[in-house]
């Protein structure tokens, strides 16, 4: 892509309205803008990292045998008065009329709605267990929303469904949500732990919520030292009781949420629990028969006799996490993305576009790049180098190659890895080979 024909509105000043380092980031690397309190237009640079995120997310649902599906955004507040959580949701819920007069609701999370759907579907033990998910964006009238998309209204969710025919089935697929969920965030450079968590309105009792460790995050959390360091994820899923031994030990590791803080534990690891704040990235939850069983899903058992399906749902915020891996990785100059969701894997900068050999080499670069499937963002503007420098740093992207008059006279062009700091000489052959590394 040419950046003399992208739309990448940069901005030199730091926005007032922006507490946190992610939010100005955001906001000034032109990936999104605010169009009312808590809602947010994504932009061609921020729109490429959300899908790189959502195509992490994906890939690890369908690897745990997730199904994917897309459900509706609006839907009908009937199917939320059959699980009584019309009235029990709060004002969180936006409620809209339709032109008849009809009560309907922007989903602010789904559990009734699979349920439904899902029961049209089934018969029997046979068709379980099953996990169904979706990538759909959600709105939850926040009280506050703030730190931009960190806490939106209108926000991107993964949400998964899961449907088994006891405890101890339905145990296996939390265990594969919670093995898929630590496999995601690891594939996006992020370090994250998983803590024991209050389940909340939703209810039922196992839940973990998983965390991304930050200074600027809204929720308390404590911890075991080991969990600094990144833990091995070499587990077969498929291995019911293997997982489960692995998700065991895990869980010895002390880790919990500031609402799930159990003193006798505390005392039990003592000196070795850290205290800090998280940026809840995701959360996992079972819950038994609480939506089969009002939403009317039950299979015929190999006995003949009807049974309700355990389920569990478990969610990621997409869109916040662009800003929790922002918060976890960034410099004084910009953006630095990791590889696997950066939005380009180069910037080129070509110092002088005044230059017909320079712009020459720098176009022949460009082709040669985007022959070998490197995602370029080229900076053909006719700008001073000072200020292509700002924006490259800016935005983050991992490579920086740079096309100057000396270098083309030598035959060199410079690479610089972002946020790495030392330039590198070299011919502009051993640079794709070098970026494609
Ligand atoms: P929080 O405690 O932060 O309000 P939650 O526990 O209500 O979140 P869940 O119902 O667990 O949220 O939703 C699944 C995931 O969706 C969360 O782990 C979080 O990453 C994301 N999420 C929830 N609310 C928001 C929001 N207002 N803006 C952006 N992402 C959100
Ligand atoms: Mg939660």
């Amino acid at each position: 892509m040419r950046l003399s024909r992208y739309f990448l509105p940069v901005l030199k000043e730091t926005p007032g309205e922006a507490q946190i380092v992610s939010h100005q980031l955001m906001l000034r690397a032109g990936l999104i803008r605010q169009t009312a309190a808590g809602i947010y237009a994504w932009l061609p640079l921020g729109l490429r990292v959300l899908k790189k995120i959502e195509g992490i997310v994906r890939a690890e649902q369908d690897r745990a045998g997730a199904v994917e599906v897309l459900m509706p955004t609006i839907q009908s507040a009937e199917l939320w008065k059959t699980s009584g959580r019309y009235d029990a949701y709060g004002p969180e819920m936006l409620r809209i009329t339709d032109r008849h007069d009809r009560e309907m609701l922007f989903s602010p999370t789904a559990e009734e709605l699979f349920t439904t759907i899902f029961a049209g579907g089934v018969r029997s033990y046979r068709d379980l267990p099953r996990i169904l998910y979706q990538i759909q964006w959600k709105f939850r009238d926040e009280i506050r929303p703030r730190f931009g998309v960190m806490r939106g209204r209108e926000f991107l969710m993964k949400d998964a469904y899961s449907f088994d025919i006891d405890l101890a089935s339905a145990r296996h697929s939390y265990n594969r949500m919670f093995i898929a969920y630590l496999r995601t965030f690891a594939a996006m450079g992020l370090h994250v732990i998983p803590m024991r968590a209050d389940t909340g309105p939703i209810g039922g009792d196992l839940s973990h919520e998983f965390h991304v460790v930050a200074a600027t995050g809204e929720s308390g959390v404590f911890y075991h030292e080991k969990w600094e360091q990144p833990r091995s994820l070499e587990v077969d899923a498929d291995d019911a009781a293997a997982l489960q031994a692995y998700v065991d030990g895990l869980n010895a590791d002390y880790a919990a949420t500031d609402e799930k803080r159990d003193p006798a534990l505390e005392a039990a690891t003592g000196a070795s629990l850290k205290e800090s704040r998280g940026i809840e990235v995701g959360q996992i939850f079972y819950f038994g028969t609480k939506y089969s069983a009002a939403m009317g899903l039950s299979v015929q058992g190999p006995d003949g006799s009807a049974i309700v399906p355990h389920m569990g749902s478990y969610g990621i915020g997409v869109s916040r996490l662009m800003g929790a891996i922002i918060e976890a990785s960034h410099d004084d100059a910009g953006i630095i993305w990791p590889d696997a969701v950066a939005p380009y894997r180069v910037v080129l900068i070509n110092l002088r576009a005044d230059d017909a050999v320079c712009t020459a080499a720098a176009d022949a670069l460009y082709a040669k790049l985007e022959a070998g499937g490197v995602e370029v963002l080229y900076d053909d503007r006719d700008e001073r180098g000072g200020a292509k420098f700002a924006t490259a740093d800016l935005i983050g992207v991992p490579w920086q190659v740079v096309v100057g008059p000396k270098g083309v006279a030598a035959g060199t062009v410079e690479v610089k890895r972002r946020g790495a700091g030392a330039k590198e000489e070299m011919g502009v052959e051993a640079v794709v080979a070098r970026v494609i590394s």
